[in-house]
Parts: C-alpha cells; sequence; structure tokens
C-alpha cells in the first residue's frame, strides 16, 4: 500500500505530462475529465443542444505556473455558491496557459452569464486569464483550434458560428489579445482547416 502511494504521483505527474504537451493544430483533443479538478457533481440544469460557440476569457489574471485544476474548481465553488446558485462551472470547456484542456459542464447544459444574453443554445468555451492584460500564449490557442474544430464536428455546429462574449453583451470578454482573432477572421479559418485536414469536412 505504501509503495502504491509512493507510485501515485508519479502516475498523475505522468499523465499531466502527457496532456500538457503542446498541441499543434490539427492533433488530437486530449480533453481532462472533471475528476482531474475534483468538480463537485452538478445540480439539475437546463438542457440544451449546442448551435454556436461563444468564447470567453476567465477574466482574471493568470500566471501559466499556478494551479490550473485548482483555479477551476474555485471557480465552480463560487459559481455554485449563494452569490450565484448556478447549476455547475459557467462554461462547457476551459483551456489553461499550457494548453490543456479541461472538461467543464455537460455540453447539452445551457451555460451560465453574469451579463444579459442568453447563452442557451451556446457552447461556452474560455481560456484561463484576463486578455485585456496578457496574451494568449501558442499552447493555448492551438488547443483552442483544436477543440473548436473537434466541437463542430461532434455537435455539427458551423464555425461560422464563432463568437466572442462581447458580440452578445457589454463586456469586455474575451479580452483585446484573444479577441483579435475572431475579430480578423483568422481563428475560424484555422478551425475550417483543422475540419478539413482532420474531419475531411
Ligand atoms: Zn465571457
Amino acid at each position: 500500500m505504501k509503495k502504491l502511494l509512493l507510485l501515485l504521483p508519479l502516475f498523475f505527474v505522468f499523465i499531466a505530462g502527457c496532456a500538457s504537451s503542446a498541441k499543434s493544430a490539427g492533433e488530437d483533443v486530449t480533453i481532462l475529465p472533471r475528476s482531474s479538478w475534483k468538480a463537485l457533481d452538478p445540480k439539475p440544469f437546463k438542457p440544451q443542444v449546442p448551435q454556436r460557440i461563444t468564447i470567453h476569457h476567465e477574466g482574471e489574471f493568470f500566471s501559466p505556473d499556478s494551479n490550473s485544476a485548482e483555479k477551476i474548481k474555485k471557480t465552480q465553488v463560487w459559481g455554485m455558491g449563494k452569490d450565484r446558485n448556478w447549476a455547475d462551472i459557467p462554461y462547457h470547456f476551459m483551456i489553461d496557459a499550457h494548453g490543456v484542456i479541461f472538461e467543464g459542464r455537460n455540453v447539452f447544459t445551457a451555460g451560465e452569464t453574469n451579463t444579459t444574453y442568453d447563452p442557451t443554445g451556446h457552447l461556452l468555451v474560455t481560456l484561463l486569464g484576463n486578455f485585456e492584460e496578457q496574451k494568449v500564449t501558442k499552447e493555448q490557442l492551438n488547443s483552442l483550434v483544436n477543440l473548436l474544430a473537434y466541437c463542430c464536428n461532434k455537435y455539427q455546429i458551423s464555425p461560422e458560428t464563432i463568437k466572442g462574449h462581447k458580440d452578445y453583451a457589454e463586456t469586455l470578454c474575451p479580452g483585446k489579445d484573444l479577441y483579435k482573432y475572431l475579430q480578423d477572421g483568422s481563428l475560424i479559418k484555422m478551425v475550417k482547416e483543422v475540419l478539413k485536414d482532420k474531419y475531411g469536412k
């Protein structure tokens, strides 16, 4: 038993090491399950069919050295607490500075927002950080492109529906350094390339 306990951390280092290797566009998508950030079970939720994809930043400056799983768990605990009383973490997927993708709420659950748009039908993807203040890393951007293509293919969503939170509501989200890829059309273009190369779409 003692030996097993000693080996356990090594196992997790191995898993994290695999997941955090920088992916280039078109590579396979690894999504760490909710157990990787010790998620609480969700409360009953409002069902949805995802029809469009909306990009967010988490909104708080986030150093790449910080513990992503811990941050995600804190966001969930806050969102489900008395301030908001949400069913779960507000987003469907989260991506950290190393490009690690984490599973959020069930994609068939409508997300949540602090702003005035209705997120029903939106698949919400957030990048950890505040991109008014910091830059999107190459790994983060690559994982975003791969995840978006994966979701477009899996849920039959047109890449043309990919927009930023600020396209729907009064907010700076997803921050200027992330929004620029939406504004100049390069994000949708990269997603379409992966859809074509990897999924033959
Ligand atoms: Zn947002």
